[in-house]
Parts: structure tokens; sequence; C-alpha cells
């Protein structure tokens, strides 16, 4: 959180309430939120939609918060900083969505192959799993 302001001060820009209540709760949400979610989670007294929309595009561009595509209509968001990075498990029929924190995370072959045929290097990931829920599945035998 200190880093956070640290950033935006770095920037130039004033941290104000409503930015640091929007990392705040990305940090504590373990799955990403949409811009619905966030402006639900604020305490009084709620800014207003727009400025919600406003300060997560500002903190997005800042690379302090990171966008989600969950193949879904709505964008996403998280806190990019976050030390445990988790997966992320989507139903595709409910839309319902779990974080997923791996044992083990070990793609360097995969970051390899970046670096040797896109001579990108890799310093993070985001990895989304898609399928059917523990309830859709059941919902679909007893059909
Ligand atoms: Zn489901
Ligand atoms: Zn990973």
């Amino acid at each position: 959180m200190r880093k956070h302001s640290e950033t935006l001060r770095r920037v130039g820009q004033t941290a104000t309430r409503g930015r640091k209540e929007i990392l705040r709760i990305l940090e504590e949400a373990p799955i990403p939120l949409s811009p619905r979610d966030i402006h639900d989670r604020f305490p009084e007294p709620k800014p207003d939609a727009a400025t919600v929309y406003r300060n997560l595009s500002l903190l997005l561009s800042l690379g302090l918060v990171r966008s989600v595509a969950l193949h879904e209509r709505s964008r996403r968001y998280e806190a990019a900083s976050a030390g445990v990075h988790r997966h992320r498990v989507v139903c595709r029929d409910c839309g319902r969505i779990e974080a997923f924190q791996a044992a083990t995370c070990d793609l360097s072959k995969i970051e390899e192959e970046i670096r040797r045929r896109l001579g990108f290097k890799v310093a993070d990931h985001s990895l989304e799993f898609f399928g059917s829920c523990p309830d859709c599945q059941a919902k679909e035998q007893t059909e």
C-alpha cells in the first residue's frame, strides 16, 4: 500500500482517497473485479460511477492496476502489485470465477520460447482456465 502511494507521488499525482480505496479493494479481492463490484465495495460516501472509471483508467495507465479479459462483456481489474500471483478458473456456464494459487508455477519453458521467438523478456503472466464449475456439472448430470 505504501509502495503504491509512493509511485503515485513519484508521477506527480495526488493519491486521493478514491484511488487508494480502489487499490485497497482490488488488493483484498481474491478475484478480479468489475467496475461495478469496485463501486459496490466502496465505503460511504461512495463516489459516482464515472469517478470510479476515471480513477481506474488512471491507475491502469500508471501500471498499478491490470485489466483482465475473462471472455465477458465487461472487463475486470486486479491490483498489479500483489506479490502472490493467482491463476483463475472461470465457469463458462454460470460465470463463476475462482482464484487458484498453483503449488508450483513453472512457465520457464514458455517464457524461453517467447524470448527466442519474439525477443520479449517476460516479467509476469496472467492465466485463465475455462470450464464448468461443480454446480454446473451437477446440473448437467440431472438434466
Ligand atoms: Zn458454473
Ligand atoms: Zn503463474
